[in-house]
């Protein structure tokens, strides 16, 4: 067990937070397509020290069948941490944290999915987090929404997903371990970032209306910026792909993967496009 002790003040006098970002600062982000071979999609995030891949297997059959809908796909997510994504040895058996954090995943990304196009079938997402560091299920929620994306299944767009929390009485995005747990509250958020709708919506501790109402505005701006980076990923993943098929001149600046539409953004629809 590695020690911990609690910080003297999670915001400096200059008004910047233990690891120096600005309070309306996210993290640094790595995203990832396509890091899986055997999965029909997959995606990691790196959001400073939290690091989680997510796979997407289907549309398929699904087991057990007293689960199925007649009228759409059943959306599966199953998040679970590593034993070694924390300091004290995370116990492999699903907690009910884990079981929470699947469902309010899975209804997150459901408001972007054209589920009823594949009914009685299944959708599985993996969400493993290798190493916990804060904010994993709005980062599971990141890399889930682009892993069904580089599956193929067909989306309204992408999900971008942040938590604003507070701390020393102020308001702060995308909130890090120590700050998530000696910090005074936590709101993660997911939205459609193309109506503004949001899909996620958790609180954790006390926040005055006016602080809630400021909170929800900082967390649409910061999934905005969020979702850019998603884009800008799914982008990268595929013009790689195209040139490793040998394609030419992909990456253009006509080939731009709009997902403000109704976009199917599977790779046989996207090499048809070229
Ligand atoms: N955490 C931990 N052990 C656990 C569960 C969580 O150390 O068994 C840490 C982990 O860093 C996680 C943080 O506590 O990111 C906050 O957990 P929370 O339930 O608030 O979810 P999250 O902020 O990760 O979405």
């Amino acid at each position: 067990m590695s020690p911990e002790t609690k910080p003297d003040f999670l915001i400096s006098p200059e008004g910047l937070r233990i690891d120096g970002r600005r309070t309306d600062e996210l993290r640094p982000i790595e995203l990832k397509v396509g890091v899986l071979k055997q999965a029909d999609g997959s995606a990691s995030i790196r959001q400073g020290k939290t690091y989680i891949i997510a796979a997407v297997y289907g549309p398929r059959e699904l087991h057990p069948r007293h689960l199925t809908l007649n009228d759409r796909a059943y959306l599966r997510v199953e998040y679970r941490m590593a034993t070694f994504s924390v300091p004290d040895r995370k116990r492999p058996a699903p907690s009910r944290r884990e079981k929470e954090i699947s469902m309010v995943v899975a209804n997150a990304l459901k408001p972007a999915l054209f589920l009823e196009e594949f009914p009685k079938a299944v959708v599985d997402v993996f969400v493993q987090v290798i190493q916990a560091d804060g904010g994993t299920r709005c980062a599971a929620i990141n890399a889930a929404s682009l892993a069904l994306a580089d599956a193929g299944i067909p989306m309204r767009c992408l999900i971008p997903a942040v938590a604003v929390g507070k701390a020393d009485g102020k308001l702060l995005v995308d909130l890090g371990d120590e700050e998530d747990k000696y910090g005074q509250g936590d709101v993660p958020m997911a939205i459609l970032p193309t109506t503004d709708e949001i899909t996620l919506l958790q609180q954790d501790g006390m926040f005055k209306k006016e602080e809630l109402l400021e909170a929800m505005q900082m967390g649409i701006n910061s999934c905005k910026y969020l979702h850019e980076l998603q884009k800008e990923a799914l982008r990268r993943a595929y013009v790689k792909k195209a040139s490793e098929n040998g394609d030419e001149d992909d990456d253009d600046e006509d080939d731009d993967f709009d997902d403000d539409m109704e976009t199917d953004l599977g790779e046989a629809d996207l090499m048809e496009d070229e």
